[in-house]
């Protein structure tokens, strides 16, 4: 069976007491017993000393003779006489053993039979020795009596022993009933006391039971002013503690966790992208190994050399393009991107890229509006002329005869926005964000025709990402593209 903790407590407290009351009343009856010894001492040996006195004296003052003779006359009378002055009942004896006078009976008894204890310290007391031994709740005590020359004879007194073993008795009764008394009540106020010191210990097996569930706590468990109560604080620092470190690294593993899932795409994307790269360089180079094949061949055919000299040139600006691009967005993925941002005007900057790019569009037949307000976005002037430049030459590519290019800015919702629209031929919207992968085209007849190479709108979004803004691809109603470009706002940073 397990004892509680109280229990165990209380009952050794009360075993305490026990062990306690119990020595206690044993050493008090103990003194009490030596104390009833040595008064009954006393009390015999001066009774034994009246006995000889008087008797001397009855003797002297009497008719002298034979002292023997003298014992067994006023014997009797004597016997009487000390009993009735000394209280304790004695008995005279001559030196033959035989009764001389007695306060018990009528005086005249006769000796103790021959054998008996009592014959035997008479024996003793006739041979001048003091003797005693107790009887029924008795002392018989003889002592031997000096006559006018030498021993007379023996006295025998008796002294009740009833009396102190009562009085004894009494105390043992009084030891038994207030020592209970006292123990009940140091059970009940030890029981209660113990309570409060085993609830505070459950509290406190409690609160590691939790911390053991991962469950852990703020405060301590037990509020005292002692060790319980410090160790209950030792507790509560120590869940606390153990909060945070397991959150530590509960977030140190989830980064980690995020740092292992981004390299694991990032391998994965740069294996495409490799997988890629090869076969998309390998179109160009093979258009423009065979040219130059026919042109070893051919010679002499000035048509050939002329469609040669325009396709090698064509492939090889897509070449150079797509180099010069698929370096770019790999170094962007791959290192820390160094941005310069500073204060730029959307404005100011959309109507110097609608400058440069007008002739272009004009080329193609396509009117360029600009749609400006303002906006003061917080970027890298380099890159965010590289997003708008790509997305302008796209407006232009996929465009149609008469069409048009919209430049567009704004400041909303805390971004600068941008925005190239044009009224081209789309993308179809399940591929909004498909063309965002490198390397895809909606069609590859269109790009090629084009010289695309399906790396300007990756490299744009990556950009975007890279200066804490986005990129999306929407249709317009009216058909055509609208791609919106967002970057954070310049408000309140410095232009420097
Ligand atoms: P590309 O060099 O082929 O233009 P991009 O990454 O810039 O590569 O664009 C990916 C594809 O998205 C293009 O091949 C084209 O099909 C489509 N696209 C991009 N911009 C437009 C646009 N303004 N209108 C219609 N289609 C577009």
């Amino acid at each position: 069976m397990r004892l509680g903790l109280r229990l165990r407590l209380t009952l050794f407290l009360a075993a305490l007491l026990l062990l306690a009351a119990g020595l206690l009343s044993l050493l008090v009856e103990r003194g009490i017993q030596d104390n009833q010894q040595a008064r009954m001492e006393q009390e015999l040996a001066q009774q034994t000393r009246m006995a000889n006195l008087r008797i001397r004296q009855a003797y002297y003052s009497g008719s002298g003779g034979d002292p023997q003779e003298f014992l067994r006359r006023s014997g009797r009378q004597l016997a009487q006489e000390l009993y009735a002055y000394g209280g304790l009942p004695l008995t005279l004896y001559d030196m033959g053993g035989t009764v001389a006078g007695s306060s018990l009976q009528d005086g005249t008894g006769a000796a103790p039979p021959a054998g008996s204890p009592a014959s035997e310290l008479l024996g003793y007391a006739l041979d001048n020795k003091v003797a005693f031994t107790e009887s029924d709740g008795t002392l018989i005590y003889l002592a031997p009596l000096e006559g006018p020359d030498g021993q007379l004879g023996a006295v025998q007194l008796q002294y009740s022993l009833r009396g102190s073993e009562q009085f004894r008795q009494e105390i043992r009764r009084l030891f038994l009933v207030i020592g209970g008394g006292v123990l009940a009540a140091a059970f009940a106020l030890g029981y209660l006391y113990f309570s409060r010191i085993a609830s505070a210990v459950v509290r406190l097996k409690g609160a590691a039971d939790r911390i053991r569930r991962q469950d852990f706590i703020a405060a301590s468990p037990v509020r005292r002013r002692d060790e319980l109560g410090e160790l209950g604080e030792g507790i509560a620092f120590m869940s606390r503690e153990l909060e945070s470190g397991i959150g530590a690294m509960e977030r140190e593993r989830r980064n980690l966790q995020l740092a292992v899932d981004k390299l694991q795409a990032l391998e994965r994307q740069q294996k495409q992208f490799i997988g890629s790269i090869s076969h998309e360089f390998k179109t160009p180079l093979t258009s423009i190994k065979a040219y130059v094949e026919l042109v070893g061949m051919y010679k002499d055919d000035p048509e050939l050399l002329g469609e040669a000299h325009r396709s090698i040139g064509k492939e090889t600006d897509r070449l150079y393009d797509m180099v010069e691009k698929a370096l770019q967005l790999s170094s962007l993925e791959r290192y820390e991107f160094e941005s310069r941002a500073e204060r730029l005007d959307a404005r100011e900057l959309l109507e110097d890229v609608a400058g440069r790019m007008r002739g272009k569009a004009e080329k193609f037949g396509l009117r360029l509006e600009l749609e400006l307000r303002d906006a003061q976005a917080w970027c890298d002037r380099e890159s965010l002329m590289h997003m708008l430049v790509n997305l302008i030459d796209n407006a232009i590519k996929y465009n149609r005869p008469g069409g048009f290019v919209r430049l567009g800015s704004r400041a909303e919702d805390g971004w600068a926005v941008l925005d190239v629209e044009d009224g081209g031929i789309g993308i179809p919207e399940e591929l909004l964000e498909r063309v965002f992968e490198p390397f895809y085209t909606v069609s590859r007849d269109r790009s090629r025709e084009t010289g695309g190479t399906g790396l300007g709108l990756p490299l744009v979004r990556e950009l975007a990402a890279k200066e804490g803004g986005s990129v999306e691809a929407g249709r317009r109603a009216g058909g055509g593209m609208r791609f919106t470009l967002r970057l954070p706002l310049a408000d309140g940073r410095s232009g420097e």
